[in-house]
C-alpha cells in the first residue's frame, strides 16, 4: 500500500477528544485550505465540535476565507486537540502559533523538512502527493462516508499541488486508484481543471506579464531570476499575485531547470518561491532548508531578512553547485 496504516493511538484521537482546533499554514494555497476543509468535513460526519484557524493572508480562494478564524476562544481550545494540515513547521502557523502552541497536536502533512520537535502525534508522508491524500486516508481508516463536498475539497487540493496531475512521479501513480474514489463521490475533473485555470482576472494575467519582461536569464537561460517588487504590489494587489501561473510559463521554455522569485513584502524581508523543472536534478527542497525554509524537490520556499539585491545575490550562489 502507498499510504502507510494510521497508527491505532492517532485514530483513538478522534474518539477520544470531543473538540478540535483546525490550522494549516500561513500564506494558505490550495492544498493548505482544502485539507482543512477535508478534516472539518470528517469531523462534522463524527459530530465532532470544530473551529477552523489560519493566519492568511487569504490571496487564493478568497470566497472560503470566512469559514476561517484567525484566533480561537478559550471555550474553542480547552480539552481540544488540534489538527495541523499541510505544513509541520511551528513558525509556519504565523501569527497564530501563540495560541495554539500548549495544545496537544496531531500533524497531517507531506513535508518532511519540518521541526521534529512539535507535534506529539504524526502523519507525516513526503511521498503523498498532497496533505488532502492524506486527510483522505482518515476518512477510510475510520469508515467515515466522504461527502460530495469533501470529496469536491480533497480533490482540489491534489490537483492544486500537482499543477492538475502534471507533477505526478512514477512512484505516485498507485495514488489514482485515491483520485478516482474522490472522483466517485462527487469530485468533478472538469470543474476542478475549470476553478483552477479558467478563472483569472485581467490584473494577474497583467502580473505575470510584468515579472516575465522583467526576468533575467543566465548561465545559458537554465536559471531565471525574477524580482517582485514594491511598486508592482501596489499596481496588482497580494490577491492577483498569481506566481503558479508566472512559474508554469517560464518552466516551458526549454531550457529553464530552476526559478527563482523573489517577491517584495516589506522592504526589510523578501519571500522566496523556487521551482525546478520535473526532470531536473535541482533540489530546491534542500536549497531552500538551507535558509531554514523547506518544501518539495521541484518545489520550495522561504524568508530571507536584509536587502533584496544581497538576498538574491546569497540564493542565486546556492545554485551555482547544479548549474
Ligand atoms: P510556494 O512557493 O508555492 O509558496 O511554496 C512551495 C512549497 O514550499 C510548498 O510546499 C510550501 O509549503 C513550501 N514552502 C514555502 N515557503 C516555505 C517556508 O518558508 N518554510 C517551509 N518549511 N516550507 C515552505
Ligand atoms: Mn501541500
Amino acid at each position: 500500500m502507498f499510504f502507510p496504516k494510521i497508527d491505532d493511538n492517532i485514530l483513538k484521537l478522534f474518539d477520544t477528544y470531543d473538540k478540535f482546533v483546525i490550522i494549516g499554514h500561513e500564506n494558505p494555497d490550495g492544498d493548505c485550505i482544502s485539507s482543512s476543509i477535508g478534516v472539518s468535513e470528517l469531523l462534522k460526519k463524527l459530530n465532532k465540535k470544530y473551529v477552523l484557524l489560519n493566519a492568511g493572508p487569504f490571496t487564493k480562494e478568497k470566497d472560503l476565507e470566512y469559514l476561517f478564524k484567525k484566533e480561537p476562544n478559550d471555550n474553542e481550545k480547552k480539552d481540544a486537540l488540534l489538527i495541523v494540515v499541510d505544513c509541520s513547521t511551528s513558525a509556519r502557523l504565523g501569527s497564530c502559533y501563540k495560541y495554539v502552541k500548549d495544545m496537544p497536536t496531531l500533524i497531517i502533512d507531506h513535508h518532511e523538512s519540518g521541526d521534529k520537535s512539535f507535534g506529539d502525534y504524526k502523519y507525516i508522508l513526503g511521498d503523498s502527493p498532497s496533505t488532502t491524500l492524506l486527510v483522505l486516508q482518515f476518512f477510510k481508516a475510520l469508515n467515515v462516508e466522504i461527502s460530495e463536498e469533501a470529496a469536491k475539497a480533497l480533490f482540489f487540493g491534489f490537483s492544486t499541488d500537482t499543477g492538475f496531475f502534471r507533477f505526478l512521479n512514477k512512484e505516485q501513480s498507485h495514488v489514482l486508484n485515491d483520485v478516482y474514489l474522490l472522483v466517485e463521490k462527487g469530485a468533478v475533473i472538469s470543474d476542478t481543471y475549470d476553478k483552477m485555470f479558467n478563472q483569472n482576472n485581467k490584473e494577474q494575467k497583467l502580473y505575470v506579464a510584468s515579472l516575465i519582461k522583467k526576468a533575467q536569464f543566465i548561465n545559458d537561460d537554465k536559471l531565471v531570476i525574477v524580482r517582485d517588487s514594491k511598486y508592482l504590489l501596489n499596481k496588482y494587489k497580494s490577491a492577483n499575485r498569481d506566481s503558479d501561473a508566472l512559474f508554469d510559463q517560464l518552466l516551458s521554455i526549454k531550457s529553464v531547470q530552476a526559478i527563482i522569485l523573489c517577491k517584495y513584502i516589506n522592504g526589510k524581508e523578501n519571500v522566496f518561491s523556487l521551482r525546478s523543472k520535473n526532470n531536473s536534478n535541482i533540489d530546491v527542497g534542500k536549497i531552500a532548508q538551507s535558509f531554514n525554509g523547506g518544501g518539495h524537490f521541484h518545489a520550495a520556499g522561504f524568508k530571507l531578512k536584509g536587502t533584496e539585491k544581497q538576498n538574491i545575490e546569497i540564493v542565486k550562489s546556492k545554485f551555482k553547485e547544479y548549474l
